[in-house]
């Protein structure tokens, strides 16, 4: 399995060693030759508006919007989860996203009670063990559409989220040392949506 992360801005060489982790062999790509190789993405955490900018100079916004409506698997952290909803509360004016993931979500949504925080939550992956989440000005999702399940919340929030080729937290994994959500994505979504495309 080909894994990418997204590397225009935000938090990639994380994502890029939380995946070494997993076990995979993850290549930063952003030429739309690179994202055209790969079978599964990661997009950071980072600036969402950056990001979708930027991917627009690169010429890979509608390859990306496009890959992802035909079913490549990708995860989205942060930034990352803003950038695979479909839609985006204080956005900023004119700000898109590659969409894909049937969710509302709110930009900076705990930024208003606090800016930056850290928790211990439940993820529904089977484990009984927390996973630490640090938070960073973060989305909370405030709508989930069908098909979409919550893996984890605070406060009633949901924070975790999945399609059938998608995933998406507000928090960041990829700093903690604590590889769940990445091997989740790995082995719970890429690996199955990949082998039913065989
Ligand atoms: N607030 C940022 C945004 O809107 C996301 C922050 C993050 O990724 N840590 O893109």
């Amino acid at each position: 399995m080909k894994v990418g992360v997204l590397a225009l801005q935000g938090d990639v060489r994380e994502h890029i060693s939380s995946l070494i982790a997993c076990g995979v062999d993850p290549i930063a790509v952003r030429r739309p030759a690179e994202i055209e190789a790969i079978d599964a993405l990661v997009l950071p955490g980072g600036e969402s508006t950056t990001i979708a900018q930027l991917s627009e100079v690169f010429g890979i916004y509608d390859q990306l919007k496009d890959r992802i409506a035909r079913g490549m698997p990708v995860y989205g952290s942060c930034a990352g989860m803003i950038l695979l909803a479909n839609e985006i509360l204080d956005a900023k004016q004119g700000q898109k996203s590659f969409g894909g993931l049937d969710i509302t979500v709110r930009r900076n949504a705990f930024g208003r009670q606090v800016d930056s925080f850290e928790t211990d939550i439940a993820f529904e992956d089977g484990s009984a063990d927390l996973i630490r989440a640090v938070f960073i000005r973060a989305p909370w999702v405030e709508k989930v559409g069908t098909g979409v399940q919550v893996l984890a919340s605070v406060d009633s929030h949901p924070v975790a989220v999945r399609s059938q080729t998608l995933l998406a937290t507000s928090f960041h994994p990829e700093i903690t040392g604590d590889y769940r959500i990445h091997r989740y994505f790995i082995e719970e979504v890429a690996r199955p949506a990949l082998e039913k495309v065989k």
